[in-house]
Formats: structure tokens, C-alpha cells, sequence
């Protein structure tokens, strides 16, 4: 039916016409939250480190 549809590139997080993969808006989001996660990482590594 609508197969053209793939041809259209939407964010594949909002799914709003994007020309990219990712939406500015999603990609910042994403940035944003993978930040929050190295903060995460970074603190859980810290403890562990803290064994050796
Ligand atoms: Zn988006």
C-alpha cells in the first residue's frame, strides 16, 4: 500500500519527519540522557574500583 512510506525518513524516536535517523530534538534528549547515564556509570565504576 503505502510502501513510500519508507522512503520518508523519520526519527525513529518521535517518528516525526526528520532527515536524519534521529531528530534534533531526540538526539539532544538522547545525548542529554547518556550523559546522565555516564554520570551513573562513571559513580557505580568508582565503587568498584574502590575494591581493588
Ligand atoms: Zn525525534
Amino acid at each position: 500500500m503505502e510502501e513510500k512510506k519508507e522512503k520518508k525518513h523519520v526519527c525513529t524516536i518521535c517518528g516525526k519527519q526528520s532527515e536524519a535517523t534521529i531528530c534534533h530534538a531526540c538526539e539532544e534528549k538522547i545525548r542529554g540522557e547518556a550523559l546522565e547515564k555516564k554520570k551513573d556509570v562513571e559513580k557505580a565504576g568508582r565503587t568498584d574500583t574502590g575494591r581493588r
